[in-house]
């Protein structure tokens, strides 16, 4: 695959200050596809001077010419849709249609929701006596994962751009040849140099450099729990502001009233989609007890014929971590009923989707974050008991609720502690706020809300 040898800093690939490299692995076959420079915090401290001088002149263009910008940028990742799935079914592994279908397809429609944004949106607003203006909050440092790389860029870069700040990104090490792409595709829309500056390298070596950088203003994070923490602090003891999205356990609850067959038949999808490394995943299956059979029998049947559609984990290591949560949900006596914990292939870091049963709220395939394709059947005996365990863990990023008619479902939902609910299955809407709950995250991405992370208020008294 082709790689560059340098940073993306000031609008030129510039070379690496230091000599280490990371080798990009495709997870399909295990062979090491590419090396990109491993940045530390020299080159962090190159972008960000890039990014802060950028600054005064890119706050100062019309949001109209920002819109431009954006929507040059969303043309370009359609004229290179092609290219961007291949690059992402090479360093994830996810299948090529799902590659095309969405992470090609879904940042292509959050770049064009952000274009008419920066045309459309407030910037200024009267208030009373006073006149509060949207500006900036500056440079923002963003850090993303790998398990959607590039939307999970794009939802904190086009807001970012349209709300004139500036940016240095550092992706993660696993899929660094997305974003070394998606620098390209900012290069090609014509956003002037400085404005977008890539950095890849180690989350403890890069990623910490730059979220503990002083010329910082917004850390922008997405990842897990653990790293979320730490940079909240580190964010916090510097007074700067920080957006964090991070983990789920999300619940997929299913009322009596509901068609079970389709609502089983979505949630398992849902879950297996991207080999289960979804933070928004509904990994746990709330079924009432009269029904619980029934939904076991739906869920095994579905996870079998999901079968070899399904693309490996992103490395070893999540290949290691996963099947050890498998072996521990046997360990603590749920039921395997389609999967397991053994390797399907020789090679490639695949694992069989998976279904437990008897699963009960409290065993750690029911609290924690497994990030692979292994789906929880929960039973409940009343829709309080149904509340109760769907409310029960520390994250509260998604969930789904499934009725005989939307409004049992929305009354069901209204009492979920918990960002995003699908209602009957729901659709996906570029446009509405995403973000958690409880640990799961502090601010939201998307539409006008993840705009608003990006903007200040400034008021003028007459
Ligand atoms: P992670 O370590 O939190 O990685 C997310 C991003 O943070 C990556 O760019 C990472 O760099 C960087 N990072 C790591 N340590 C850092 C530090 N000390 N300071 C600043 N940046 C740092 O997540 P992971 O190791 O890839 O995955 C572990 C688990 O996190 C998964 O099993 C899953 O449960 C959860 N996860 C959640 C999401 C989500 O969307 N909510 C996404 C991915 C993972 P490197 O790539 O170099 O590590
Ligand atoms: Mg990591």
């Amino acid at each position: 695959m082709k790689a560059h040898d340098g940073m993306y800093i000031d609008g030129a690939w510039r070379p690496a200050a230091g000599r280490d490299t990371i080798a990009v692995v495709n997870p399909a076959d295990e062979q090491v596809i590419a090396e990109v420079p491993a940045g530390g915090a020299e080159d962090i401290d190159a972008a960000v001077r890039a990014a802060r001088a950028a600054l005064p002149a890119w706050v100062a263009t019309a949001p109209a010419e920002r819109a431009a910008r954006i929507a040059a940028l969303r043309d370009v990742l359609v004229a290179r849709k092609g290219e961007i799935a291949a690059t992402v079914t090479a360093e994830l592994g996810a299948p090529l249609p799902f590659s095309q279908a969405v992470h090609a397809g879904v940042p292509i429609l959050v770049a064009g929701s952000y274009a008419g944004l920066a045309a459309s949106y407030a910037f200024e607003e009267k208030v009373g006596n006073s006149t509060v203006y949207a500006e900036p909050v500056g440079v923002v440092g963003a850090i993303t994962p790998w398990n959607y790389p590039l939307h999970q860029i794009v939802a904190k870069v086009a807001p970012a751009l349209a709300a004139g700040c500036t940016i240095v990104l550092k992706p993660a090490e696993d899929t660094p040849l997305t974003a070394q792409l998606f620098a390209e595709a900012v290069h090609e829309a014509g956003v002037p140099a400085g404005v977008f500056n890539l950095v890849t390298g180690l989350g403890p070596v890069a990623g910490q450099a730059l979220a503990e950088h002083d010329g910082v203003d917004l850390v922008s994070f997405t990842g897990s729990t653990a790293v979320g923490r730490k940079i909240g602090a580190t964010a916090g003891a510097a007074v700067k502001r920080v957006a964090l999205e991070l983990g789920g356990k999300s619940a997929n609850v299913i009322l009596p009233s509901a068609d079970l067959a389709k609502a089983v038949g979505v949630g398992v999808a849902n879950v297996m989609g991207n080999s289960g490394q979804t933070c928004s995943a509904w990994t746990r299956m709330l079924v009432h007890t009269s029904q619980y059979d029934e939904a076991v029998a739906l869920a095994a049947e579905a996870a079998a014929k999901y079968g070899d559609r399904i693309g490996p984990l992103v490395n070893a290591k999540q290949h290691a971590r996963v099947r050890g949560y498998i072996e521990r949900g046997v360990a603590e006596g749920a039921r395997l009923v389609a999967g397991g914990p053994e390797a399907p292939r020789e090679q490639g870091y695949f694992v069989s989707p998976t279904v437990f049963a008897d699963v009960t709220p409290e065993m750690t395939v029911a609290q924690e974050e497994i990030f692979g394709p292994v789906v929880s059947l929960i039973r409940y005996e009343d829709e309080d008991d149904a509340l109760r365990i769907a409310n029960g863990t520390v994250y509260g990023l998604a969930g789904a609720v499934w009725a005989g008619d939307d409004a049992e479902a929305v009354a069901f939902a209204r009492r979920m502690d918990t960002g995003q609910v699908d209602i009957n299955g729901g659709r996906f809407n570029p446009l509405a706020p995403f973000g958690g709950y409880k640990q799961s995250g502090v601010g939201r991405e998307l539409g006008s809300h993840g705009l608003a992370e990006y903007l200040q208020t400034k008021s003028l008294q007459f």
